[in-house]
């Protein structure tokens, strides 16, 4: 067992402050890992707050981590010392159900192992990524490729797979029309992504305040969503709206702006429920779904390609001690595009 720095919300929506935390010994198929940078994730917010239910506390947030392999158990095969690894939002699964077995382990039907607020396979909460160390097994850490920084790579261990999984599983290419609503975390390297994959890219923000970044980031047309004459413009325009708001939308809205067989996929998981008007799907065989993450392979894949296209966030580093002025900012809509934590200052 080791005993490393971290910082911890001690209680619900408590400020987050310095502690220490203790990992397990490195077993078999562990990786210890040196972790150099950690990004924000809404998500990391909402549960500090409670917002989707019970949590555990003391909470170290924390799965967008990337850092250096130091230690490995004498069964791994993977990884060795000084290897550059990231690990995501889940640090195990059952391993032998259908949709572990077809690389879904973020639908592992006796649910993932999180990376923290969730109980590990030896009885012991889960601690994340804001913290000097983690031991993970090594099925679920994944490498991340030379081609990109450690610091601008760590949020794509979230930000980057949730949106590359629905991007791809509803063959996001040239000549299809996708729509990325909310230009934050997700919503950013959304838009990197589908321009990459040959998409023609509009963002629907909230303002038109982040226009130039979100057209020099791959968009071919960024509207106000606060313009009512956005919607009858782009009215039937999208084959794919992604919606990575944090917040319930007006639904039926984004639903006119979709064309027949489209798909409006929400990957924002606001604590409230949302009202949702099924007229509003019915005209043109309309659907809605939703997306979790993605699976550990898919999660390689997604870092090979942003390494191959030049794909990565754009971040605003900052010191441990800015973590709970960054959350404010968050919630305000003042993130450019994801916060990082440089991990040295814990
Ligand atoms: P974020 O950085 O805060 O980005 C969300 C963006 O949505 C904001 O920057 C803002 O963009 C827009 N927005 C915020 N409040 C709004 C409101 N009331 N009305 C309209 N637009 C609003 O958050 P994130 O880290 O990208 O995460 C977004 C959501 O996805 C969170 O709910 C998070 O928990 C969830 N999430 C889901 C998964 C998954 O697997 N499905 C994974 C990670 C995160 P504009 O200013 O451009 O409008
Ligand atoms: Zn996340
Ligand atoms: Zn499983």
């Amino acid at each position: 067992m080791t005993t490393v720095a971290a910082y911890a919300a001690p209680a619900a929506k408590a400020p987050l402050e310095r502690t220490t935390v203790d990992r397990r010994a490195v077993g078999e198929n562990d990786v210890l890992i040196d972790i150099a940078f950690v990004g924000i994730c809404h998500s990391d917010i909402h549960q500090v707050c409670e917002g989707w239910g019970k949590a555990i506390f003391p909470m170290v947030p924390g799965h967008e981590i990337a850092g250096v392999v130091a230690e490995t158990g004498p069964g791994v095969t993977r990884f060795r010392a000084g290897d550059r690894v990231g690990v995501g939002c889940m640090v195990d699964s059952c391993r032998a159900c259908a949709n572990c077995k077809a690389g879904l382990e973020q639908y592992c039907t006796e649910g993932p192992v999180w990376t923290y607020n969730a109980v590990g396979k030896d009885g012991q909460p889960t601690y994340g990524g804001y913290a000097q160390k983690v031991v993970v097994d090594e099925n679920y850490v994944v490498r991340i490729p030379q081609a990109l920084s450690l610091d601008v790579a760590a949020p794509l261990l979230c930000a980057g797979i949730t949106t590359y999984s629905p991007l791809r599983h509803w063959n996001t290419g040239p000549g299809r029309k996708v729509a990325v609503v909310g230009l934050g975390g997700l919503g950013h390297v959304a838009v990197k992504l589908a321009h990459a994959l040959g998409a023609d890219v509009t963002v629907l923000s909230q303002s038109l305040r982040k226009k130039d970044d979100g057209i020099r980031m791959g968009a071919g047309d960024y509207r106000a969503t606060a313009d009512p004459a956005t919607f009858e413009d782009l009215a039937g325009r999208f084959d794919l709206i992604l919606n990575t708001v944090s917040a319930p939308l007006d639904f039926g809205a984004y639903f006119s702006l979709l064309r027949t067989d489209g798909v409006m996929v929400n990957l924002g998981l606001p604590e409230e429920a949302a009202q949702l008007e099924l007229q509003s799907l019915f005209g043109n065989r309309r659907s809605m779904s939703s997306s979790g993450i993605g699976g550990i392979a898919e999660t390689q894949e997604m870092l090979d390609f942003c390494a191959e296209h030049g794909v990565a966030a754009e971040i605003e580093l900052i010191g441990a001690d800015g973590i709970n002025d960054a959350y404010e900012r968050v919630l305000a809509s003042d993130v450019r595009y994801r916060f990082v934590i440089d991990v040295a200052t814990i």
